[in-house]
């Protein structure tokens, strides 16, 4: 698995939904962690931190409606976005209507062609370098397709973990990430790498960032870990 797939969470408790949806998120690059009902989809969303969450209306006990109230009032996991799956049109209405905070509604039966397209507009705002875009941060470019990063339009020398931290950073600037989350996204869940690891690569950014001059861009946050800006 790449470590830098985007993540979605889908939330249904309809064992063959839940296998369609599976099924095709994979087949458009994403990783896929399932849940059966809202409490293991709130579970899921701190151990996971998925980029998107696919979340349908209709779960027992909890419903969708209320995972997407919580998840929207948590600071952190706020601007993750949510695509609700609703039966009918007048749920969507009444979603509308409740500001939950969804990003996205789908009515049931869908069309998954409409639904994966959805999921990739919501792919962009959530991680624009995974959908291919470019990523601007003041003097900073960096081009996710070429993987080509300029700075004050001089091209800078990265290696690979090192785009991939900056990355990382650049599609989020001033979010703080600890070095646990920069493992897992730059590195992978999957590979045991000490965190000091992390240390000497944000280092190397560093030098790679300023080998024309300027200033460091990242911050060391005391306690917590790393930030762009
Ligand atoms: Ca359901």
């Amino acid at each position: 698995m790449a470590a830098d797939q985007p993540t979605v969470l889908v939330v249904e408790d309809e064992a063959a939904q839940r296998e369609v949806l599976t099924y095709n998120l994979e087949a458009e690059g994403f990783r896929v962690t399932r849940a059966e009902n809202g409490e293991e989809a709130l579970v899921l969303i701190d151990e996971e931190s998925p980029d998107i969450i696919v979340l349908d209306w209709m779960l027992p006990n909890v419903s969708g409606i209320e995972v997407c109230r919580q998840i929207k009032t948590r600071p952190e996991t706020r601007s993750v976005p949510i695509i609700m799956l609703s039966a009918r049109s007048e749920e969507v209405d009444r979603v509308r209507g409740l500001e939950t905070g969804a990003d996205d509604y789908v009515v049931k039966p869908y069309s998954v062609i409409e639904l994966m397209a959805r999921v990739r507009a919501q792919l962009r705002r959530a991680r624009p370098a995974a959908a291919g875009l470019r990523l601007e941060y003041e003097d900073i470019v960096l081009d996710s397709e070429t993987h080509r990063v300029t700075r004050g339009s001089k091209p800078l020398k990265l290696g690979p973990t090192e785009f991939r931290l900056l990355t990382t950073f650049m599609e989020k600037p001033g979010r703080v990430w600890s070095r646990e989350q920069l493992l897992d996204r730059v590195w992978g869940r999957d590979i045991y790498v000490d965190t000091r690891t992390v240390d000497v690569h944000i280092g190397r950014l560093r030098k790679a960032l300023c080998q024309h001059g300027g200033n460091d861009p990242l911050r060391t946050v005391r306690g917590a870990g790393y930030a762009l800006g």
